[in-house]
């Protein structure tokens, strides 16, 4: 199922990583077909997640994570995501947010001590929500509707989120909302079970559907004084570029390394009655599968030679913003390609329900819609390019 020699591992600890996110992908890929069709969340899969130790691989190590490089987090989101896309996605929203903020150590530190313990001892999840109906991708600035108003004892938030990754299994999210009498918008921590939090099912979507990104709602939600966490635009403060978000390119990869292993099966046992060969040895089959390859070639050895940077010299992290952008970029449209390359290897089949690749193509269709877009990628480059001019 997976690569014998992959290039990328390096290190007898990135090896056993690979190893445990492989085996986590063999297992879930048993029932990815059954999600994407109902729609149901892969419970079992987080409760397998939670079980390893998967899950605090992220967190802090002086709180009891792992504190695991991005290197080593792109190699286990990649090959996690050849088993199950949605269960990658939603996972990697989850480690790349304790990654995150263990680096960054922007939050109080008691505050940020309690969240690691929660997720080591209690295997609690955490994802942000911070997309709303009328901002649409909180990336461009819109102010969030929802509002947080301070009271002598905590804080009352009313608002409402779309596109909530993971709104079945979090225990734990980080709302963003305008705080009142002030042009503030501030991150607060919300537990799932607190008073006036629900959530709606309106994640009917094309793909990506066992992410659950359903509507989150608040409704006067009365949250402690230490749950407003985070000024936004705090992430400003040191300079550092979103390295974390790396997760999503290396999802993408990965369901187009599974549909790439899926078209070589198949184009190496396919041999229909007009052939005396199988379908691999025609030139257009292989020129396919060289595009598939070449387009993965690059989006891999960007992904990780951009990765390796970030760890190796934690002084050019301010910089890598362009470079990290352009792999989102480069990887999820490879993906796309990569998909439709290999649906053209299988013919018709390939729209059937009983093969992956109908799965796979709608899958990766949703990553152009995740941060950054494609048009936002090309003008920060755009701009590298005129400063560098
Ligand atoms: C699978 C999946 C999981 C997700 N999970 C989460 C999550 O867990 N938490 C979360 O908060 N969000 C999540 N999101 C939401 C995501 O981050 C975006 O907010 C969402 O996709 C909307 O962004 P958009 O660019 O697609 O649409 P919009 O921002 O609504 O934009 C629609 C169109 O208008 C253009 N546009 C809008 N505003 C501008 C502008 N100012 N300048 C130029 N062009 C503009 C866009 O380019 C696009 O063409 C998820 C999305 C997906 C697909």
């Amino acid at each position: 199922m997976f690569d014998k020699d992959h290039v990328f591992i390096k290190t007898a600890r990135q090896k056993e990583l690979y190893e445990l996110a492989r085996s986590h992908a063999e297992d879930f890929s048993r029932r990815a077909d059954h999600y994407d069709e109902t729609g149901d969340f892969p419970f079992e899969n987080f409760e397998a997640l939670k079980a390893s130790g998967y899950t605090g691989l992220t967190a802090s190590e002086e709180y009891g994570g792992k504190n695991i490089s991005l290197y080593e987090l792109v190699l286990i989101q990649e090959a996690l995501a050849q088993g199950d896309g949605p269960t990658t996605l939603g996972i990697g929203w989850h480690l790349g947010i304790m990654m995150d903020l263990s680096l960054r150590r922007e939050w109080d530190e008691e505050t940020f001590k309690a969240l690691c313990r929660r997720v080591i001892n209690d295997k609690h999840i955490v994802n942000r929500a911070a997309t709303e109906q009328g901002t649409g991708s909180p990336t461009r600035g819109g102010k969030p509707a929802t509002e947080a108003g301070k009271e002598h004892d905590g804080w009352r938030v009313t608002g409402h989120k779309t596109f909530t990754t993971l709104a079945p299994v979090a225990d734990e999210f980080i709302v963003t909302a305008s705080m009142k009498d002030s042009d503030d918008v501030g991150g607060f921590l919300v537990n799932r079970h607190l008073d006036g939090v629900s959530f709606e099912e309106t994640w009917d979507t094309l793909g990506m559907r066992a992410t659950r990104s359903d509507d989150l709602f608040l409704k006067n939600v009365k949250i402690p004084p230490d749950a407003f966490v985070e000024r936004i635009g705090w992430q400003d403060k040191n300079h550092l570029p979103p390295g974390w978000l790396l997760h999503i390119p290396a999802c993408y990869i990965g369901i187009a390394l599974a549909a790439r292993r899926d078209v070589i099966d198949f184009a190496a046992n396919y041999q229909p009655n007009s052939l005396d060969h199988p379908i691999k040895d025609l030139q257009h089959v292989q020129q396919k599968i060289g595009a598939i390859e070449l387009e993965l070639m690059k989006a891999r050895y960007m992904m990780y030679g951009v990765a390796e940077q970030w760890d190796r010299d934690p002084e050019r992290r301010p910089h890598l913003g362009p470079e990290l952008s352009a792999v989102k970029y480069t990887a999820t449209n490879a993906a796309v390609k990569a998909v439709d390359l290999a649906m053209r290897v299988v013919g018709g089949t390939s729209i059937f329900r009983s093969k992956p690749f109908e799965r796979y193509y709608r899958d990766v269709r949703a990553g152009i819609h995740n941060p950054p877009s494609d048009d936002a990628v090309l003008s920060i480059l755009g701009k590298r390019g005129f400063q560098e001019s």
